[in-house]
């Protein structure tokens, strides 16, 4: 059976990209070798990485003095990796209380430096703050900032489930950190689009090893060790497969798109309720309810039987979660809504 993926990540990816991806994993580019079996520090690899970082560029129109870099440990690392890279013991920095993600963010960067927590309604930032980091997209709460806040420090942001997916206002930002299963690639490889002159030279707190420092990762151009290799070739093929099809203006549109679809089905199906408020609701990731603990059983059960999978809630929240990333076609959430609908009719 055909199966509709809408899981939050490793998330899917569409069928030309995973055929290129298996097709260079047994014989890159006809050379007899796979991707996954020569050196990162190979012209081929080089090639790879390189061409990644220039579409980055070219599909964010990224400042040209913006660095790029590809580092393993996923998103997860760089809530400690950004403080420790932009900030000292001493400083301050302020984070939006959004949800799951602010909370990691806050537990991590408080290991190095003084941090404030502040509600997305008041923002109160010290005045002192050296920046805000915020969670573009609360992937568990299928909560979005649809306008970045205008404050008085630069934004560090955690796109991990919205990179590619929707345009930035560079000028707003110091660094922006995103790992890719979600929108541009398979698992393993974390891409940072970083502002140098906001990488701080003072020591931290707790020393920082070499391998964590951004100026170590800039000045080999993210081959100072041997990197995940294989997910920065599938990162390359999707960046090529976002270009292919109208570059992130239009990925945004069919995010927008998608969205309208899934949440006028949870506002209009008796059995089920939206969980976000309006007004934050996620386009990546629509968060909702069945009416009661049974229903939301049985539409489990109808659901993957019907080919729907990953559409099950966070552990902690419950309920249901559609992910809805770059490379979900609007036609498995027309096929998802077809089925929420069918549910309600055999339900009445
Ligand atoms: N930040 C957000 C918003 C996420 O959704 C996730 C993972 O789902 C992470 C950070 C952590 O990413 P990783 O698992 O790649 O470390």
């Amino acid at each position: 059976m055909q199966q509709h993926n809408f899981s939050p990540g490793p998330a899917i990816l569409p069928p030309s990209v995973f055929q290129a991806l298996a097709a260079g994993i047994v014989n890159y580019q006809d050379s007899g070798l796979s991707i996954a079996e020569i050196s990162h520090l190979t012209p081929a690899f080089r090639e790879v990485i390189g061409e990644a970082t220039r579409l980055v560029r070219e599909l964010y129109q990224v400042p040209s003095h913006w660095e790029i870099l590809w580092l393993p440990g996923g998103a997860s690392s760089q809530l400690s990796t950004a403080p420790m890279n932009l900030v000292n013991p001493d400083d301050t920095i302020a984070i939006v209380d959004t949800g799951y993600w602010s909370e990691k963010a806050y537990d991590a960067a408080s290991a190095y430096c003084h941090v404030h927590r502040t509600d997305p309604e008041r923002l109160d930032i010290p005045a002192d703050a050296k920046y805000l980091h915020v969670v573009s997209n609360e992937t568990i709460d299928g909560i979005q900032w649809h306008e970045f806040p205008d404050v008085h420090v630069p934004l560090v942001a955690d796109m991990t489930s919205d990179f590619l997916s929707r345009p930035i206002p560079f000028e707003k930002f110091a660094l922006i950190f995103a790992s890719a299963q979600k929108n541009f690639g398979i698992s393993g490889i974390t891409c940072v689009l970083v502002n140098p002159t906001y990488i701080s030279d003072s020591p931290t707190k707790i020393p920082a090893p070499k391998i964590f420092h951004y100026k170590t990762h800039i000045a080999e151009q993210s081959l100072y060790h041997t990197l995940p290799t294989v997910p920065v070739y599938s990162s390359l093929l999707m960046l090529r497969w976002i270009k292919d099809h109208g570059g992130v203006a239009n990925m945004y549109q069919n995010a927008l798109q998608k969205a309208a679809i899934m949440y006028q089905e949870i506002d209009t199906n008796p059995n089920f309720v939206g969980r976000a408020p309006l007004e934050k609701r996620s386009i990546a990731n629509a968060c909702f309810h069945g009416k009661s603990p049974e229903i939301e059983a049985q539409f489990l059960t109808f659901a993957e039987e019907r080919g729907i999978y990953g559409i099950k809630g966070f552990p902690t929240i419950g309920g249901f979660r559609a992910s809805m990333y770059n490379g979900m076609p609007i036609e498995s959430v027309q096929y998802l809504v077809g089925i929420m609908q069918e549910f309600s009719a055999q339900a009445l």
